[in-house]
C-alpha cells in the first residue's frame, strides 16, 4: 500500500459539512426535473461551469440557488443518502452535518417533515455503509437573532439526532454578538454550540463568538492566522478549529492551498480538524481534503490521523461512544500501518 493509498483508507470523522452543498451534480439535474424549474443549467457540464466562484460572496448566491431547487420535503432523503455514501467512500465513520433550517421554511417547506427525510437518508445510510450521523441546525445569521429563537422553538418541538445549532450565512454583515441570548437559550437546552468565524470577517468575529456565544468550535477560523493572541486563546481553551482547506480556496478566502494556516494552527498545537464543507459545489471530498494536506501542506500519515483522533475528541458524541470511536479508529490504524510496514 502507497502513501496516498493509506491516505485514503484512514478513518475519518466530519465535523463540517453542509447537506445542501452536498447534492450531487446529478441529484440538482433531477432536483430542476421534479420541480419543473427553470434552471440556468442543464446537463452536468453546466452544473460543473455554475460552481466557480469569484469570491465568498459569489459562492453565497450560487448556493442559495441550489436552495431553490429543493421544493418538496422528501428530496432531503436522497441528497442526505448521498452525501452519506459519498463521505463512506472516504472511510468517514461519523458525520455531524449542517442543515439549515430556516433556508428552506422561508421557501414554505415544513421543518418537521424535513427532518424526518433527513433521518431517513441518515439511517438508510447507518444499515448500507455503517457510517453515524448526527445534526447541527444552522440558524443561518442573515435572519437575524429573532429568526434564531423562532429556530430553537422548532428545535424545541423535534429535535431527533440534533445535537449542535451553528450560524452560518454572511458573516460579514452580521457578527456574532446578538446572538448572545440564542446561545445561551440553545445551551440551556443541552445544545452544543458552534459559529462559523473568521472566514468572511477578521479575528474580531472569532473573539467575539468565543466571548458573546461560548462555542466549543468555530467553523473556519482561518483569520485568527492574524492574532497569535487569538490563536493561543483557541489552544488554551481547546477550542476546535473546523478548517476546510479547499473551500477556502474555492471561495478565495486564501490564494491557495499552501497559504493555508491549518498547517501553522496544527503546528501551534491548536486542536485543528479538516472538513469538506460543500463537497459537490466545491469539488472535493474526505480524502481529496486529506491528500491536498499530505501534498502541499507537508502533513505526514500520522499527522493526517491525528487530525481524525482530533474530530473524535471534540465531536458531540456522548462520551461512551466518542471513547468507543476512538478505540475503533485506533485499533484500525494500527492495523492499517503495520500492514503498510508488512508490504513495504
Ligand atoms: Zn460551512
Amino acid at each position: 500500500m502507497d502513501t496516498e493509498e493509506l491516505i485514503r483508507a484512514l478513518p475519518k470523522a466530519e465535523q463540517h459539512i453542509h447537506i445542501v452543498g452536498s447534492t450531487r451534480p446529478e441529484t440538482l439535474l433531477w432536483l430542476v426535473e421534479q420541480g419543473d424549474l427553470e434552471a440556468p443549467y442543464r446537463t452536468l457540464e453546466d452544473v460543473r461551469r455554475f460552481f466557480r466562484y469569484r469570491d465568498f460572496l459569489h459562492f453565497i448566491s450560487i448556493y442559495s440557488t441550489v436552495v431553490d431547487c429543493i421544493t418538496d420535503e422528501t428530496q432531503f432523503e436522497r441528497i442526505t443518502y448521498e452525501m452519506l455514501e459519498d463521505d463512506a467512500r472516504c472511510n468517514v465513520r461519523y458525520v455531524e452535518a449542517s442543515f439549515s433550517a430556516p433556508d428552506h421554511v422561508r421557501k414554505g417547506l415544513d421543518y418537521g417533515r424535513m427532518l424526518d427525510a433527513i433521518n431517513r437518508g441518515v439511517s438508510r445510510a447507518r444499515r448500507d455503509f455503517g457510517i453515524e450521523c448526527n445534526l447541527r441546525i444552522d440558524l443561518v445569521r442573515n435572519y437575524g437573532p429573532d429568526a434564531g429563537m423562532e429556530v430553537l422553538d422548532w428545535i424545541e418541538a423535534k429535535s431527533d439526532n440534533i445535537v449542535a445549532v451553528d450560524i452560518g450565512g454572511s458573516e460579514g454583515g452580521f457578527p456574532p454578538k446578538p446572538y448572545a441570548p440564542v446561545y445561551r437559550r440553545a445551551r440551556e437546552m443541552g445544545l452544543h454550540l458552534v459559529a462559523h468565524a473568521g472566514e468572511a470577517a477578521g479575528p474580531e468575529s472569532i473573539w467575539d463568538a468565543v466571548r458573546y456565544l461560548g462555542v466549543e468550535r468555530i467553523g473556519h477560523g482561518v483569520a485568527a492566522r492574524d492574532d497569535p493572541r487569538l490563536m493561543d486563546h483557541l489552544r488554551e481553551r481547546g477550542i476546535t478549529v473546523e478548517a476546510c482547506p479547499v473551500s477556502n480556496v474555492k471561495t478565495a478566502v486564501v490564494s491557495s492551498l499552501r497559504d493555508h494556516p491549518v498547517r501553522e494552527f496544527f503546528d501551534r498545537g491548536l486542536r485543528v480538524t479538516v472538513n469538506s464543507d460543500d463537497p459537490s459545489m466545491f469539488g472535493t471530498d474526505m480524502d481529496n481534503e486529506y491528500l491536498q494536506l499530505h501534498r502541499e501542506l507537508g502533513f505526514t500519515v500520522p499527522e493526517l490521523f491525528r487530525l481524525s483522533l482530533n474530530a473524535v475528541d471534540s465531536s458531540f458524541l456522548p462520551e461512551n461512544r466518542r471513547s468507543r470511536l476512538r478505540e475503533v479508529f485506533i485499533e484500525e490504524y494500527r492495523r492499517l500501518v503495520d500492514g503498510a510496514e508488512r508490504f513495504k
